[in-house]
């Protein structure tokens, strides 16, 4: 298969920092879309794999999978985008397309498994796919949203992973008016997680473990925030969410924020900490407590989120830096030192 060389920054092992790396895309075919990427965020994800903190990653390891750029060449059968418009790739790039799962647009549990945009098998090339930290990708028509006019593209980015993956679940259970939502973790998934929710209409309460965000949650648009480490806080919520949305990265006591949930209420699990969680028997039995979790969101309700944000004035909170601040970006990811999501501003890996 013909191939056209990028460039990109990834990692050959979980110990080493991410380096400048030379790389292949394909040619597009038919039904192709190439980007020349503009911005991608920087979601912990990337940082668990190219450490390997899920055990499964395939080397060379290319992360960034809030994607968004200028189509430079389409296939002949391509009609979603036209060259110099702008595209975005969130997840996934690929899925099987023909189980049930795939047929009702949610891609994202594809019972063969879809192909994530960095961390698959890439059909094409061999080898693991290779995600956005890159000068260019090429992606299947299907798998590439539209970014609606007029939004602010870097603050777009993380739309694609963080945005996504709030929004999927929060519909799901139906946040609304009239429903309570909890959000656990003011990072990057957390601070989408509560824009979106308020935009529903529900009320938000955010639970931070950090005293330093307070102010932060309720500018960017909770009602109320509980510092986690409060333990008379905690109390004074305990039965009453609707909903709690736990976007936490790390190891963390799961069963004082199930507390919280009402009866009949569910805690979705959407962050991945490295090692299992430990739930106690009593945390789902008494009351009775449904205890779920959620993976990003399918193609069709990508856009469809697109199209919401766009209608709400709603963006993420950034850091836009060069691609060579990566590795220092992750130290300061895991201090909590991120307000609320990096973003690599492409331009800066140069010609
Ligand atoms: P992030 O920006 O690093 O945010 C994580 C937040 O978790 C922190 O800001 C912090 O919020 C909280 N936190 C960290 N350590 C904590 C601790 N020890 N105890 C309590 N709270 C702690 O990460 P992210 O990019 O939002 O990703 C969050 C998680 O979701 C990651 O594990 C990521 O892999 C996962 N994820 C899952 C999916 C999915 O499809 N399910 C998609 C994307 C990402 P406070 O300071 O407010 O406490
Ligand atoms: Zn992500
Ligand atoms: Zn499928």
């Amino acid at each position: 298969m013909s191939t056209t060389p990028a460039r990109a920054y990834g990692t050959n092992a979980p110990a080493n920092p991410l380096a400048p790396m030379a790389i292949v895309r394909r040619e597009p075919g038919p039904k192709d879309i190439e980007l020349e990427i503009l911005y991608c965020g920087v979601c912990h994800s990337d940082l668990h794999q190219a450490r390997n903190e899920w055990r499964n990653t395939m080397y060379p390891c290319v992360p960034g999978h809030e994607i968004v750029g200028r189509v430079t060449r389409v296939g002949a059968e391509v009609t979603k985008l036209r060259p110099g418009a702008i595209g975005a790739v969130g997840c996934m790039v690929d899925s099987c397309r023909t189980c049930d799962c795939c047929k009702s647009g949610l891609e994202q549990y594809c019972s063969s498994w879809a192909t994530f945009t960095y961390n698959s098998a890439d059909k094409h090339l061999g080898g693991p796919t290779l995600g956005g930290y890159s000068s260019h990708i090429v992606v299947d028509e299907a798998f590439v949203l539209r970014v609606p006019e007029g939004m602010d593209l870097a603050a777009t980015a993380p739309l694609l992973c963080a945005g996504i993956t709030t929004y999927s679940p929060l519909r799901h259970w139906k946040a609304g008016p009239g429903k309570k939502v909890g959000i656990v973790g003011l990072g990057g998934l957390g601070h989408m997680g509560v824009k979106i929710a308020r935009a529903m209409g529900a009320h938000v309460v955010l639970l931070t473990s950090s005293p330093s965000k307070v102010a932060d949650g309720l500018r960017l648009g909770a009602h109320e925030v509980v510092v986690s480490t409060d333990k008379a806080a905690m109390a004074r919520h305990a039965n009453s969410l609707d909903f709690v949305l736990d976007c936490v990265s790390a190891q963390h006591d799961i069963n004082a924020y199930i507390g919280l949930v009402r009866l009949d209420g569910t805690l979705c699990l959407v962050g991945v900490p490295e090692h299992p969680l430990s739930v106690a028997a009593f945390s789902v039995i008494i009351p009775r407590r449904n205890f779920a979790g959620s993976g990003i969101g399918g193609i069709a309700e990508t856009q469809e989120m697109l199209e919401f944000c766009a209608k709400h004035g709603i963006v993420s909170d950034i850091e836009l830096i060069p691609v060579q601040k990566i590795n220092e970006a992750y130290e300061r990811m895991l201090r909590q030192d991120v307000r609320y999501r990096f973003v690599i501003d492409m331009k800066s890996l140069g010609a």
